[in-house]
């Protein structure tokens, strides 16, 4: 099999965590043939299979479409436990998983709630409810 085969990814993924962890962009791909958007790292494009796709920054704000409460975290969030891990279709295109440590029960979020992202020092993406401040979260 030929290494040359598929194309260098646009950045590492080390490039890629510490843009979460700093302030952003959110970063994603967008296929140049189909034009689907996604937020997943990868070389092909899950829809059409192109292989090249492009980088594209993500919006910071979109709607929760999927929620769980997590009350079993890993070692990174046992102090922040329970919080949710959600699902967010970001305006623009691309979902992304994040969490919200600003959610302590099933009725703290809704699905179909404006979110922004907020960065984090913690790994994934954090996100708050659109209006929110930071002081309100971490
Ligand atoms: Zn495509």
């Amino acid at each position: 099999m030929a290494d040359d085969a598929l194309p260098a990814a646009p950045h590492t993924v080390d490039e890629w965590v510490k843009s979460y962890e700093e302030g952003g962009p959110l970063r994603g791909f967008r296929c140049p043939d189909c034009g689907l958007i996604t937020a997943t790292w990868s070389l092909a494009c899950p829809s059409c299979g192109h292989i090249g796709l492009e980088e594209h920054a993500l919006a910071a704000t979109g709607r929760v479409v999927a929620f769980t409460l997590l009350t079993v975290p890993g070692d990174e969030f046992l102090n922040d436990a329970p919080y949710a891990y959600v699902v967010v279709a970001l305006d623009g295109g691309g979902r992304i998983t994040g969490w919200m440590p600003s959610v302590r029960t099933e009725e703290g979020v809704r699905i179909g709630e404006r979110v922004r992202f907020h960065p984090s020092y913690k790994p994934g993406v954090q996100f708050v409810r659109e209006g929110d401040g930071p002081e309100e979260n971490r």
